[in-house]
This record gives structure tokens, sequence and C-alpha cells, in this order.
């Protein structure tokens, strides 16, 4: 048995999910393992999770907040349960707060930000992005179990013919939490960055935050989330939620427009994982270059106002 952790927001899977569920019934398919879902929170509805490939489902309904020693302890009963060889997560903010815990509590090995896997020799082989996605190395269990956190936006989503999904009642006690959560503010109307298609980020090059108003135009008729190089954070120009990079968030998405942003090493980091990036630098020698599958050089202030014109023109026509 093959156990996916699916996280949901507002009672429906993340984008995050449907791809560990996807990633989850390839390896079930190889390995000729039934995959179970697990999802803690608010109950999808069943016909939303057919076309993943699951086989059965687990629904605990729980309004409140679950701190990490909680999904652990609930994660590894359902392990326990379901007598699972593998379980499988995104490596997004629960999936890093859990999997090393996981790890530990199971005595289970971990491997982490995985894009793909193989069957070689038959020996099962998962693919991991290293050195801030750089290269990549394989990597197998020793024993014939282990998690598998993924990177996300690394293994992409994968649809399944439609079954149906048996809803299965597990045993499960969730423990009192460690800690309480305060107070939370959730940041309305945008997908957040890790989950994003599509990101407008910009940097320095952009002199002042009363600037800003034509990246958020790109990015409102692209329908992309925003972001931003650390500097103009730091600066408070905006929010600390939106710097990419090394110390930031990493992100993966389809499509990265950097405007005047430079491309110093630490900001690729958390970028050169998108699948396509686009480049407006007036410098000819800015590193960004480099990276970039598209780029424009020349002024942001000459080129941003035009570009926004035309794609608003095409999207009308
Ligand atoms: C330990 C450490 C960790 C770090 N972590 C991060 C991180 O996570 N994320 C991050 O972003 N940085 C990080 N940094 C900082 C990083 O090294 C760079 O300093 C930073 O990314 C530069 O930001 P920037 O490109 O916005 O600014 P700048 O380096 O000032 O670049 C501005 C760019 O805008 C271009 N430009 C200027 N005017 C225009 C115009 N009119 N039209 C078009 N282009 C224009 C310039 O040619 C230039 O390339 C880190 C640094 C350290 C030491």
């Amino acid at each position: 048995m093959v156990l996916v952790i699916l996280e949901e927001q507002n009672g429906r899977i993340k984008k995050s999910a449907i791809e560990a569920a996807g990633f989850a019934s390839k390896l079930a398919q190889l390995s000729g393992m039934k995959v179970c879902g697990l999802c803690l929170g608010r109950t999808i509805n069943v016909n939303e999770l057919t076309g993943l490939g699951l086989d059965q489902i687990v629904q605990i309904e729980h309004a409140d907040y679950l701190d990490s020693s909680q999904w652990i302890s609930i994660v590894a009963q359902a392990k326990e349960q379901l007598g699972s060889k593998f379980i499988v997560l995104s490596n997004n903010s629960l999936g890093k707060s859990i999997s090393g815990g996981l790890s530990v509590h199971l005595k289970m090995g971990l491997i982490s930000n995985v894009v793909n896997f193989k069957s070689q020799e038959g020996v099962l082989q998962f693919q991991k992005s290293v050195f801030s996605g750089k290269a990549s190395a394989w990597y197998a269990f020793s024993d014939l179990n282990g998690i598998i956190a993924l990177m996300p936006n690394g293994f992409g989503i994968h649809k399944f013919d439609e079954k149906p999904i048996d809803s299965k009642v597990l045993d499960l006690k969730i423990p009192e939490p460690k800690i309480k959560l305060l107070d939370r503010k959730l940041i309305q109307g945008k997908t957040p960055l890790t989950e994003a298609e599509i990101v407008v980020s910009a940097g320095r090059g952009l002199k002042d935050p009363s600037n800003w108003y034509m990246v958020e135009e790109l990015a409102d008729i692209l329908h992309a989330t925003t972001a931003c190089s650390r500097p103009v954070a730091d600066a408070g120009w905006r929010p600390h939620h939106e710097h990419v990079g090394q110390t930031g968030v990493a992100i993966r998405p389809n499509v990265y427009i950097a405007l005047g942003i430079s491309g110093a090493i630490q900001h690729l980091a958390g970028v050169n994982n998108s699948k396509k990036i686009f480049v407006i630098n007036k410098d000819p020698e800015a590193p960004f270059f480099k990276a970039a599958d598209f780029g424009v050089c020349g002024d942001l202030f000459e080129i941003l106002p035009k570009l926004n014109e035309a794609l608003r023109k095409s999207k009308m026509n």
C-alpha cells in the first residue's frame, strides 16, 4: 500500500496534493500496490478525487489547526493500520514540517525534493533535485519502504482513468497539540507562490515601490502571483512572503517573469527550476540572461507599459 497525504484548503484538494496523488499512483502501478489518500481537515467531495488513481480514501474531519506533532502521530497511525510501505507527500511547508519527524518516528528513510522515479533492475530509484536545482541525483531506500517528499511542481500533474474510490474508516486518535495557533491572516485573492502557474517578479530595477502598479498590472492580466527579490522585501517595498530565492520561497512555476532583477545566484537558487524564464533587464551583462529562456534587453519603464497594453488588447480580441 502507498499512503499519500492529501492536503486540502477550504474543502478543495491542493494542487500539490494532486501532484502527490499522481506520483503515489504511478509508484503503486509500478510496484503492484494500492494507493490510499489521507485527508485531514475539511471533508473533500470524493467526486473531486476520481481520476487521481486512488483506490481508497481516509478522511478525518477536523476544523482546528493541527500542529506537526499531531500530523506525525496521525500519519504514523494510518501507516501502521494500513501496512503502507511508502508514504508520499509534497515537500511544501506542511511536508517540510512533518517529513523529518515522520522519518524518525517511523524509523523510515526519507528522500526529499523528489522529482521523478524509475525501476532499474528491480530497484526503485528516486531522482532528487540537489544544490538548489543545479544538479540531480538518484537514490534508493535500503529497506523496501520509505517516505518520499516531492518537490512542488517537479513531477507534474498526472491524470488516470476514473475508478470508484473506497472510503475507509481507520481508528485514528488525534493527540493533544503541542502548540496553539493564536492568529492567522489570509492573503486574499492570490494563488500562493508555491502553487502559482505564472509568477511576475520584480527587483531593485523598479527604482521605487510607487512603480509596482506596472508589475501588478501585468500579474493581473496574466492571472499571476507577484514575487520580488530580497533587497526589495528588505527595503519594505514588498511584503517578505513575496521574497523568492535561497533565503526566501523556492518556486517552480510554469512561467517566471523577472523584471529589473540582476539574477544573483542566491535569487536564482529559488527560481531556476521554473519551466520557462522570461527576463527584462537593461544590462546585457545581467547574469539572469544566462538562465533565461526569453530575454529582452532594455528599459522596463519603456517596455512594460507597452507589454501590458499589448497583452490587454490581445485578451480583448
Ligand atoms: C546569504 C545571502 C542570501 C541571499 N538570499 C537572497 C534571496 O533569497 N533572494 C534574493 O533575491 N536575493 C538574495 N540575496 C541577495 C542577492 O545576492 C542580490 O543582492 C539580490 O538578489 C539583488 O536584487 P536585485 O536583482 O533586485 O537588485 P540589483 O542587484 O540592484 O539588480 C537590479 C537589476 O535591475 C536592472 N535594472 C535597473 N534599472 C532597470 C531598468 N530601468 N530596466 C530594466 N532593468 C533595470 C539592473 O540592470 C540590475 O540587473 C542574498 C544574499 C546573500 C549574501
